[in-house]
This record gives structure tokens, C-alpha cells and sequence, in this order.
């Protein structure tokens, strides 16, 4: 299994009283192309965090490619984190004046993954693969637009050739069309590198491009007085 959840509990520190996460059992196998769904303050970002070894449990166990991540020190969890999950955001979290290239090379800085010529290699493969012109990679990614700068953010989150890739509503800036052709790429991406994928989002009508769907609420047993 590349995410196994067994009797997760989750609440913020700080709101011990509003449990967030009740989890008595979820899992995904590998190739998975997962979709998640709920309404804004669901939970998803908190699940996706504590997948990444961000935030841990309360309670339960956190099992990712066979790894527990409550076993494992802040540190680890983050080195697990650089070599094993990609992710992509909603704001792409791109660094605005630095270019594309200047971009994918700092999240390759944080995985040991690969040589620093062999990050050169596959930073053309992939941009070349995600149709960015190789006229912009030296380009600041603030002056490119926001379909490329989603699409470098895809280059920068498959860097260090994850085998989880996690979306958390990477969509929701882009307009229509811009968002089909996103997905359609991200999907095709996915397929070719046999990533298994887990992505959230409110938008349901995203729901087309995933073999499995879920509604977070289901899933989730916590009494729902957050969600609106
Ligand atoms: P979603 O991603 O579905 O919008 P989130 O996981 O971001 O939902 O948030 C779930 C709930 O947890 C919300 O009520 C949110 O206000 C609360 N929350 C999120 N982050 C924190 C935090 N750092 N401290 C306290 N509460 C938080
Ligand atoms: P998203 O839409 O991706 O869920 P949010 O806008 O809900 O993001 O949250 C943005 C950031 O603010 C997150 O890092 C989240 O953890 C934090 N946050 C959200 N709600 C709270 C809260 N009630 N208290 C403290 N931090 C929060």
C-alpha cells in the first residue's frame, strides 16, 4: 500500500476541543489515481499535511510506502517527505523572481536523490514534456503566465521522481481552459511515471479525470461543524 490510515485522530493544538480528523481506516495501492472532495474547511489540507509527515496524529497510525511516519523524527519526516511525495498547491508556491529551471533545482536541493547532472537531464525532459518553451526557462516565472507557472509547478513537484504525487487544489487559480489542459497533462504525467496520485479539491466537476472518488465526509468520521 502507498497510504495506509488506521484510527486517526486529529485536532490543532491550539483547538483541542474541535476534533478535525476521525479516520478509523483509509488506504490507497499504488497507481491509484484518488480524488477527494469536501467543501472549504473539510479538512483536506489537515489530511493531506499529516500524509506528508507535516502534522502528525493525535492518535492512529500514518503509514506511507511502508514507512511510519509517527516512528520517525521531525527531520526524517522531512527527508522522507523530499525523496518520496511530490506536491502541488493551489498558489503553486513558486519563488517569483527566480526562473523555471532556478525553481525546480531548489526542491531537487532538499532530495539526495539525484545528481546534479542528472537534475539537469530531467529538468529539460520534463519541462520539454510539459510543453514549456525552452525560449522561458530562464525567464522569472512571475512574467510567465499562470498556465506555464502551474506547469512548472508540476516539473518542480516531479523532480525528485516521487512516487506519491499530492494535489491540493492546484486548479483553482486557472480559468476553464487553462484547467482542462492542466489536468489533462497532469494526468497523462502521472500515468507515464506510474505515480499514484491523491488530489483534493471542492470542484466536483473534476471528479471525471479519477478512477477512484471519495467525499472526505464520508470517509471522515469527526461530527462535521466545521464544513460550510
Ligand atoms: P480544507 O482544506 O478542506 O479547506 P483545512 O484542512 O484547511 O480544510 O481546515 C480544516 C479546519 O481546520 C478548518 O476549520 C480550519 O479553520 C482549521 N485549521 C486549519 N489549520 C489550522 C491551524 N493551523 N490551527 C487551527 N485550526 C486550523
Ligand atoms: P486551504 O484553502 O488550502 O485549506 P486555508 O486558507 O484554509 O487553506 O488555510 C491557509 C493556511 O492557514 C493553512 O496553512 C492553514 O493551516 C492555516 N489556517 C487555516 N485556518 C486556521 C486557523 N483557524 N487557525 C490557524 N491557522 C489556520
Amino acid at each position: 500500500m502507498v497510504i495506509q490510515l488506521s484510527n486517526i485522530r486529529f485536532s490543532y493544538p491550539n483547538h483541542k476541543d474541535t476534533p478535525i480528523l476521525n479516520i478509523p481506516s483509509w488506504s490507497m495501492a499504488e497507481g491509484e489515481h484518488c480524488f477527494i472532495h469536501g467543501p472549504s474547511g473539510n479538512g483536506k489540507s489537515t489530511l493531506l499535511n499529516m500524509l506528508s509527515g507535516i502534522l502528525l496524529p493525535n492518535e492512529g497510525v500514518v503509514c506511507v510506502l511502508d514507512q511510519h511516519l509517527n516512528n520517525l523524527t521531525s527531520r526524517q519526516r522531512n527527508k522522507f517527505r523530499a525523496d518520496n511525495i511530490g506536491y502541488v498547491f493551489q498558489q503553486f508556491n513558486l519563488i517569483p523572481y527566480l526562473d523555471a529551471l532556478e525553481n525546480i533545482q531548489l526542491a531537487s536541493y532538499f532530495s539526495s536523490s539525484l545528481t546534479k547532472s542528472e537534475v539537469s537531464e530531467e529538468m529539460s525532459t520534463l519541462l520539454t514534456s510539459l510543453n514549456i518553451p525552452e525560449s522561458d526557462w530562464n525567464k522569472p516565472v512571475r512574467t510567465l503566465s499562470i498556465g506555464q507557472q502551474q506547469r512548472i509547478a508540476i516539473a518542480r513537484a516531479l523532480i525528485n521522481t516521487p512516487k506519491l504525487l499530492i494535489a491540493d487544489e492546484p486548479t483553482s487559480a486557472l480559468d476553464n481552459i487553462n484547467r482542462d489542459s492542466f489536468m489533462t497533462l497532469l494526468m497523462s504525467t502521472v500515468e507515464k511515471n506510474n505515480i499514484t496520485l491523491l488530489f483534493v479539491s471542492h470542484d466536483m466537476s473534476l471528479s471525471q479525470y479519477f478512477n477512484r472518488v471519495e467525499s472526505l465526509s464520508e470517509l471522515n468520521q469527526v461530527e462535521c461543524s466545521n464544513a460550510s
